[in-house]
This record gives structure tokens, sequence and C-alpha cells, in this order.
């Protein structure tokens, strides 16, 4: 950087290197400023000038164009604005979509996260002063929830399987059934994680049909096995000729037998979706009452809250995890701590958990809808300018829940359809992806469909936007 040295240039050179303010009137700088905003266009033109200065000083000759500095400066502007995390509006159809950031919060959680900034009580009871426990906030609301006898919170369902293995199964056989070893996306497969946690595994059955007498001999085989692990098989699905245990059996099972079953799962819904078309997705409380030991659920999938992992299940299990030295290295975060209390309390009557989640909104709104608010978005596209070289028109299609959850359900859904005659599919969905705010649709067969069931009603008039300056020039 050139701070601090004395400006060394010749009058000549100095004349060589375009003014800002002429930089800034040119037409290139202004379309490059209603992309990416003025300031953004101005920081990186400083950069870039100053830069040339260097180089100047240094002896060479770059090239001063101002055409060539705008062309350099969109090049970069571009790859920044590909690089960073920014909002999104989710037209994807798939509410709990990992890449971007699974459920999105509601205004109340939100609200505790921005409280919960700055200094608060976490850990302290005010009324004595002394030292509290993080998980004083949300234990007893999981109890409450789910009926668990105690509960613990970590910052992910990962850290909690984690954790339970190292601090429950100490090194001892853990039996799975082989259509259970599956891998979950991320690197996290349960094989590993088994190994990870120090204990050993002990596969059971075939890959598509286990059955209770294959749990017997496993246990027979292995009498120092602790844990029988049941794990959800989240985004994978098996079909045809396949079979696992009853859960309520294989917990009598491991009752007779003296050893702990453990459920690894994943989505975590505390509310049954059953009548919205969502078969398929037990509840935690389902799981505790088929008589499951010790439940591991994420925050950010069904439940709908924040990053977060939850261990909910029999006192002295969760004392084990508490007490395990990896306990401190994965504790929650006061932010999603906060979140995750406040998305819990709108589970509580009379608060109604399908209207106050959004991602149970999304997951449980009925198709008319979805399709109405389709309609309204066609609406304000048709009342603006007209898009030019590209076709729109609503088009019903299906969404998905994601976050490993009922991947063969899929919920009817309805998109506005962009059809271009010069733009390829992938070339419209990037200008969308790029755009202001930002859009991310999917491509099928070289149109970009927007699918309405995971946009909300207050960002329609942002989305319009956002499309009217992607279709702006693409004849
Ligand atoms: C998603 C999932 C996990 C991982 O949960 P995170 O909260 O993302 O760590 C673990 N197990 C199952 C079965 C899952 O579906």
């Amino acid at each position: 950087m050139t701070a601090g040295r004395p400006d060394t240039l010749s009058p000549d050179a100095r004349r060589a290197v375009p003014a800002m303010g002429r930089l800034l009137e040119l037409e290139a700088a202004r379309i490059l400023a209603r992309r990416h905003g003025q300031a953004a266009l101005r920081r990186t033109l400083e950069t870039l000038l100053a830069e040339i200065r260097a180089s100047l000083r240094d002896g060479a000759s770059p090239l001063c164009e101002p055409s060539i500095i705008l062309q350099e400066a969109g090049a970069r502007l571009e790859t920044a604005a590909c690089a960073g995390m920014r909002g999104v509006i989710n037209a994807t159809g798939v509410v709990i979509h990992t890449n971007l950031g699974r459920a999105p919060l509601a205004p109340e959680a939100v609200h505790e996260m921005v409280q919960a900034a700055g200094y608060v009580s976490i850990e302290m009871a005010l009324d004595s002063g002394a030292r509290g426990s993080r998980q004083d906030h949300l234990e007893p609301l999981i109890r409450e929830l789910t009926a668990a006898e105690s509960a613990l919170v970590v910052n992910n369902c990962a850290s909690a399987v984690l954790l339970a293995l190292a601090a429950i199964g100490e090194g001892a056989p853990v039996i799975v059934s082989r259509g259970e070893l599956v891998e979950i996306g991320g690197g996290f497969r349960v094989p590993e994680i088994i190994a990870q946690g120090g204990c050993r595994l002990v596969e059971v059955g075939a890959t598509n049909r286990t059955h209770i007498r294959d749990y017997e001999r496993a246990l027979a085989d292995n009498p120092d096995a602790r844990i029988i692990l049941r794990t959800h098989p989240s985004n994978f699905r098996m079909t045809g000729f396949t079979s696992r245990p009853d859960l309520a059996a294989l917990a009598r099972l491991a009752r007779s037998r003296g050893v702990l079953l453990i459920e690894d799962l994943g989505g975590g819904a505390l509310v049954d979706l059953s009548s919205y078309g969502l078969a398929d997705e037990p509840t935690v409380q389902e799981s505790l009452a088929a008589g499951v030991d010790l439940v591991l659920f994420s925050a950010d999938k069904l439940l709908g809250g924040p990053q977060a992992g939850i261990a909910a299940g029999q006192t002295k299990l969760i004392e084990l995890m508490e007490r395990h030295p990896l306990a401190r290295a994965m504790r929650l975060d006061k932010l999603s701590l906060a979140a995750l209390k406040a998305t819990l309390e709108l589970y509580r009557p009379p608060s109604d958990p399908l209207r106050a989640i959004p991602a149970l909104r999304m997951l449980t709104e009925p198709e008319a809808v979805v399709r109405a608010r389709a309609e309204r978005l066609l609406t304000l596209l048709q009342a603006g300018p007209e898009p030019r070289g590209v076709q729109l028109d609503l088009v019903a299609t299906q969404s998905f829940a994601g976050g490993g959850a009922m991947p063969m359900h899929p919920l009817p859904g309805a998109a506005l359809r962009l059809s271009s005659r010069t733009l390829s599919g992938s070339t419209l969905a990037r200008r969308l992806r790029l755009g202001e705010p930002s859009v991310v649709g999917r491509i099928v067969r070289d149109d970009v469909l927007l699918e309405l069931r995971t946009v909300n009603e207050q960002e329609l008039g942002a989305l319009a936007v956002s499309i009217q300056q992607a279709t702006a020039f693409s004849d």
C-alpha cells in the first residue's frame, strides 16, 4: 500500500491516471454502480487507482485507459459479489436449504438474538448474583415440549451425536443396522462418527433388511455392547424389499438386555406434519414415547430455529454428556441460545407454531395460497416495464422440505417460469443470483423456475425488481 509514503509521482505520470470523478461519469461506471452500488464501485476504483499509482512509481507502465480500468473494476466487483455471504431470496422451493442457511428465523427469534448481542445474564442468576448454567434457559422448555426427563443443547446435531457416543459409549461396541450406515452430507458418516466417538462399530443385518433377531444375535456376540444406535436415513431412501424393526420393539429389546437405545433423529420435528402430506417424519415425542433412551436432533431443520443440536432423554445420560470435556468445546453461543429459546416459546399455546415459525408455515401452506402468491408476483411484473426477450408464465411444480426430511414427499408448488430465447437458463439464473436482492431459483430444461413456496409475501416487491433487472437487457 501507499500509505505514509510521499507521493513521488512525476506530474506526467500523475496526469496519466484518470481522476475518480471522471471515471464515475462514464456510462460504463453508471452501469456498474446500478449493479453493485456506488459505494462499492468507488471503493474498488480507489484500490485500483492506488495500485496503478504504485506501479507507476515502481517504473512500470500500467494501462490507464478509463475503459480498461472500469472493465477491471467490473470483474473485481463481480468476483466479490459471488464470494461474499449475502441475504438471498430463496426461490428454490426447498424449505430447509442447507446451502442457504437452513431454517429462516421467526421475527421473535431475531429480536431475542439482537437483545442477546449485548451483555446478557446467560450464566448468572440475577437474584443471587451467583453463577448459573446456560442450559437452564432451555432445558425446562425442551422438557415441557418433548416430555423428556432432561435435555442438553450443543452446537449442532453432529456434535450431539459425537458427544453422546464419547460420553456414554466409553469405547464399548455400538450396534447399528447396515441400512443406517449413511453419509448425511458434509462428510458426516455414521461409521466415522462412531470411530471418532471412540466406540467400536458392530454392524447388523443387511443393507436393505435388518430384523430384531439380528440385533439379538449381535447382543449375544458382544456382551460388552452398551448402545444400539438408530439413525434417521436423512436424505437417503431405500424402497422395495426393505425392513427394519419397529422402534418400540427395538426399545423393548434394548431394555430387556440392559443396553441403551440412542436415536440420531436428524430432523427434529416437534409437531406431527403427516396431515400436511409430510408423512414419514417421526417426531421427537414419538421417539421418546416409543422408549428411546436418548434422542438427538437438529434445531435448524424441522424445528425451525437456529443452528443447534439437542439431546433429550434420560437424566443420567444427559449428565454424562454434560460432564464430558467435549461438552465445553461444543457449547452453544448466546445468540443461538437466545434464538432457540424464542423459537421454542413459539411452540407453546396459545402460539400456533405452524403460523409463527417460518419453516413450518412454508411446509404446511396450502397449494392455493402458494399459487395466489405466484399470481400476485406475475401481476406485479406485468405492471412494470415489459421484459425483453424473456417470457414469463406460471407453472405447477413440486417443492421439497429439504434438510434430509421427507425426500420422497414433494409438496405441491407454484413457480414463475422465465424462458429466454437468447439467454441460457444458467446465465439467467446467475444474473438473478448476482442481482439486488440476490435471488436463487432453479433451472429446469434451460428455463429458470422461481418457486413461491419459499418466498414470503414481504419479499414479493423486491423479487419483482430483481427479475426486472435481470431480464432488462436480455434480447
Ligand atoms: C442433519 C443430520 C445430522 C446433522 O445435523 P447438524 O445439526 O447439521 O449437525 C445428523 N444426523 C442426521 C440423521 C441428520 O439428518
